[in-house]
């Protein structure tokens, strides 16, 4: 048998998820020039994209022409989709190592973290992420409920996610009818009875996580007001000491921002988005019966120093009340572990170095076995961050490759792994099937002047595709 990697016997590869990580791997694997590359990608979902599709907000348009990028990857003909095919359900690790000489995991962080403090499981306390894949039309979402007949809402966090809860939350049904919302999310807010949204920092605003463009855009809403607290807006010692040793340019303007928000004016706006710094929730207090939050109890922090200089919040023995109905908690994203696999619980991540999966028992690699992605680093960065860590990926898995460090599998052709997965879920979706949904997608849109309707259930996915 001629060396793998070659015309006659390429590498066969497997991507597990297919979002920005997993076709990021892919590009690379494709642009080196050295070996011959066979590439299947498989989702659990029909649709390709994952976070570009499920977690960027629907008002984020232009965030989303990256799937342009994608398209052009996906077009090579040795590049193959199995949507609908799920990893561990469908496929296992055991079957795949007798198809695919490697395989990578890029299924990126499909939970969230919790606040982990009493009342978090109340009625009417969500997790960010759900109300996120909500909006969005992520098929295990369409179901849940939120109660938009609340007139205040806390999102706890200060990320960009938690910028774009407040976004949706606080805009109006003429600017979320020009997304791509999905159609019962539309509707539900289009009733929505909340008036006014809070943003809970337990840090200082020099500190908060969201970034410039995405912290501006929310004093440009049509009909909500942004507000600041002036005392919480002003830098503390530490802050202002940590800044003038590294004027960080982002940050400045950050706070220009944020201060300029505390000198605005109440308009006649019909919703209010309150941005406060310095404190951290301690309890949701529920009503009588102990089932629905009614409030959030908050307690007023100060920062102080580590060893490592990072400045961290303290809880001082000042507290509020904030009578709130609905509270969402946008603390960061989790990994989930994938059946066989190596992980981190603590992190929430494949145990892994540089992208190789390392055996626990040996701190090894694991032969075959990589990640890229969330999965991997952890719930950070923007999606062109995925591209210099899919290349790290990528580069230890040709360099593994040349050393013959590959899984040596029974049945590396291309037809026998099709034949697997006909087999198993034959209802999977190629990337054909998939270009044909979007275009329906696009327009049953383009009929009402919005950019896609989507499919929100896989059903109804397969039976517009006449299957
Ligand atoms: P994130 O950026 O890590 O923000 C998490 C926020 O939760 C931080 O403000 C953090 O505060 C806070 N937090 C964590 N634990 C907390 C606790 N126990 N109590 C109170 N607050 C707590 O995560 P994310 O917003 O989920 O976003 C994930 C990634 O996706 C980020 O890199 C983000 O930039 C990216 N993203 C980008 C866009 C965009 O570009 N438009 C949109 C959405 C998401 P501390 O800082 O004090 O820990």
């Amino acid at each position: 048998m001629a060396n793998v990697g070659t015309g006659v016997n390429p590498l066969r590869v497997a991507i597990i998820g297919a979002g920005p990580s997993g076709f990021y791997v892919a590009d690379h694997l494709f642009r080196q020039r050295e070996f011959v590359v066979e590439l299947d990608m498989f989702d659990r979902l029909p649709t390709p994209f994952g976070l570009v599709r499920a977690g960027v907000a629907p008002d984020h348009q232009k965030i989303k022409s990256v799937t342009k990028v994608f398209d052009r990857i996906a077009s090579r003909p040795n590049f193959r989709f199995y949507g609908n095919v799920e990893f561990g359900t469908h496929v296992t690790l055991a079957d795949l190592r007798n198809y695919y000489h490697q395989i990578c995991y890029t299924t990126g962080a499909q939970t969230d973290r919790r606040m982990g403090i009493p009342g978090e499981d109340l009625r009417r306390s969500h997790s960010a992420t759900e109300f996120v894949t909500w909006y969005n039309g992520h098929p295990d979402c369409r179901h849940c409920q939120f109660d938009l007949s609340q007139e205040r809402v806390a999102v706890v966090g200060v990320g960009n996610v938690a910028v774009d809860v407040a976004r949706i939350l606080s805009s109006t049904p003429d600017e979320l009818a020009k997304t791509d919302i999905a159609d019962y999310a539309l509707e539900a807010l289009s009733c929505s009875q909340v008036k006014e949204v809070c943003l809970l920092g337990r840090r200082g605003p020099a500190q908060a996580a969201f970034t410039t463009p995405e912290i501006k855009e929310l004093g440009e809403l049509a009909d909500a007001d942004v507000t600041t607290l002036p005392e919480e807006v002003e830098l503390d010692d530490l802050s202002r000491a940590a800044l003038e040793h590294n004027p960080d340019q982002a940050t400045i303007r950050k706070l220009e921002i944020l201060q300029e928000y505390s000198t605005r004016r109440t308009t006649s706006k019909s919703r209010k988005l309150t941005i406060r710094f310095l404190v951290s929730p301690v309890e949701l207090i529920g009503d009588e019966a102990g089932q629905v939050v009614v409030s959030i109890r908050l307690v007023r922090n100060e920062l102080y120093a580590t060893e490592a200089g990072t400045l961290r919040p303290r809880h001082t023995d000042q507290f509020e009340e904030l009578p709130v109905g609905l509270v969402f908690r946008s603390v960061g994203y989790r990994g989930v572990p994938l059946p066989g696999v190596p992980f981190n619980d603590n992190w929430g991540v494949i145990l892994n170095e540089d992208g190789r999966v390392i055996n626990p028992g040996t701190q090894q690699p694991v032969v075959g076995e990589y990640t890229a992605g969330w999965i991997k680093r952890g719930p950070s960065g923007v999606i062109g961050t995925n591209k210099p860590d899919a290349a790290e990926t990528a580069t230890c898995m040709i360099e593994d490759l040349a050393k013959g460090f590959i899984l040596k599998p029974k049945q590396p052709d291309v037809a026998a792994a099709e034949r697997l997965i006909r087999e198993r879920q034959p209802n999977y979706f190629t990337y054909a099937d998939w270009l044909r949904l979007d275009e329906l997608e696009v327009a049953r849109g383009q009929a009402v002047g919005r950019p896609r309707i989507k499919f929100t259930s896989v059903d109804d996915m397969l039976v517009a595709l006449g299957r």
